[in-house]
């Protein structure tokens, strides 16, 4: 047990210094109510807080850690790389190893550009997207949440869903002017804004699973019917495959429905834990993108060494074989027991789930869009939320959001976890 100060007195300390005393502000438990523990530590599937407590951890630092908290392997390589220094500004040989991993493994990517963040990967996206075709407009879809770039936070899913803020102030009316938010998985939609304005759009941004309004998965034919779009106008399609990317098959979504974007935003597991994005794609588009081209976008800590040395551990470890299949088997166990649990306890609850991302929704379903995922029953998911919690089960504090499972969640972690769930319906 930690000797230092206890969560409480960490976040009280951290709200005077700090808005809502976090850095991010889903970690506040803002929309579950109580107070957020401090992690004092994490190792494999379990996170421990500086009061003592251990819980079994679904949030895996919002995707990351697909192979655990604190993998030996990763930490080794990471301690080898510090010693050689932090960043430079200048290029190394563990960006071009690290790009080409990637590449290898996302064939719709044949250049890649390193940054910061899921989000400076959007943005970037989208920058280059504007530059490439000399367009203004963007379609994305209801509840599908990008980072939080200005002109894509509109109707957006995760935090903005969980703390129920429409928009945000501070983002100007004309920024957000050319940003079209449409229902997801309604083709005509989309159909219908490009008949109505055929030569607008630069580009189409989704999260072809989407993962921040909870996991929802395309409908058939959705992804390939946005692709004809895009080519049938000539607009961008852009996979922000931030959360998908190396979690739901190796080459992401795009592998697992066999549809190819222009291009394709990263971030979270590439990082191996750091913080990194990247976007990429074909390479007459990304040639556009300075110093080649005339779409400008720059980082001083862009391709950190130590965030590649990370990634490079964690990309080829990703190759190990039967990896995403045995995750996805187990996944699918752990799913399919706790809806069982909630249909013999006679819960009204959806469960959605790609490979070993999942959300348990309080809603007899089926949940397809944002408006189903609105009608869920909020008071539920909170009181289920802290009961997992009394019974040192972690899962996100916001019914919008993926459940992460990882390749060390063992089947008796599922054990406790099915029978804490259990125990938690009996008491709604
Ligand atoms: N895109 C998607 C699909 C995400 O899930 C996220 C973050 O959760 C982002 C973009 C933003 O990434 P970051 O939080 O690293 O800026």
């Amino acid at each position: 047990m930690s000797t230092g100060p206890l969560s409480k007195e960490l976040f009280h300390a951290s709200k005077k210094l700090m808005p809502g005393g976090v850095s991010s502000p889903v970690r506040s438990f803002a929309s579950v109510g109580g107070e957020p523990f401090f992690v004092e530590k994490a190792k494999g599937p379990w996170i421990y807080d500086a009061d003592g407590n251990s819980y079994i951890d679904y949030v895996m630092s919002y995707g990351p850690h697909i192979l655990g908290h604190a993998h030996p392997e990763i930490l080794a390589k990471v301690q080898k790389s510090l010693e050689r220094g932090t960043s430079f500004g200048a290029p190394t040989g563990f960006e071009l190893e690290l790009a080409k991993l990637i590449t290898d493994a996302v064939p719709s990517m044949d250049m890649i550009r390193f940054v910061n963040s899921g989000t400076e990967a959007t943005m970037s996206a989208i920058r280059l997207a504007r530059g490439y075709t000399d367009r203004n407009k963007i379609i994305k879809f209801d509840g599908h949440y990008h980072g939080h770039v200005d002109s894509l936070l509109v109707q957006a899913g995760s935090g903005v869903a969980t703390l129920g803020i429409p928009g945000s102030p501070g983002i100007p009316k004309d920024v957000t002017k050319d940003t079209v938010s449409l229902p997801f998985n309604h083709l005509q939609a989309v159909k219908d804004a490009f008949q109505k304005d055929p030569k607008a759009y630069a580009a189409i941004i989704v999260e072809p699973v989407a993962g921040n309004m909870g996991v929802i998965p395309p409908k058939e034919g959705f992804l390939e019917g946005l692709r004809d779009l895009c080519d049938q106008y000539e607009t961008l399609l852009i996979f922000d495959e931030v959360m998908t990317g190396f979690r739901v098959s190796r080459g992401g979504a795009q592998e697992l429905y066999h549809v190819k974007p222009d291009l394709t935003c990263l971030g979270k597991i590439i990082g191996g834990g750091l913080p990194v994005g990247a976007y990429g794609g074909e390479r007459k588009i990304m040639e556009k993108i300075a110093p080649v081209g005339h779409v400008y976008q720059a980082g001083t800590l862009s391709g950190n060494p130590i965030a590649m040395a990370a990634g490079i551990k964690m990309m080829k470890l990703l190759k190990e074989e039967s990896l995403y299949q045995n995750l996805d088997y187990r996944a699918h166990y752990l799913t399919d027991e706790l809806k069982k649990a909630a249909e013999d306890k006679g819960v009204p609850m959806t469960f959605n789930r790609v490979g070993s991302m999942m959300t348990a929704f309080f809603h007899e379903g089926p949940v397809e869009n944002y408006d189903d995922v609105k009608k869920c029953d909020d008071r539920r998911f909170k009181k289920y939320f802290h009961a997992m919690m009394v019974q040192g089960i972690y899962i996100p504090p916001s019914p919008f959001e993926a459940w992460f499972i990882s390749t060390v969640h063992t089947e008796e972690e599922f054990k406790t976890t099915i029978d804490a769930h259990k125990k938690a319906l009996e008491d709604l």
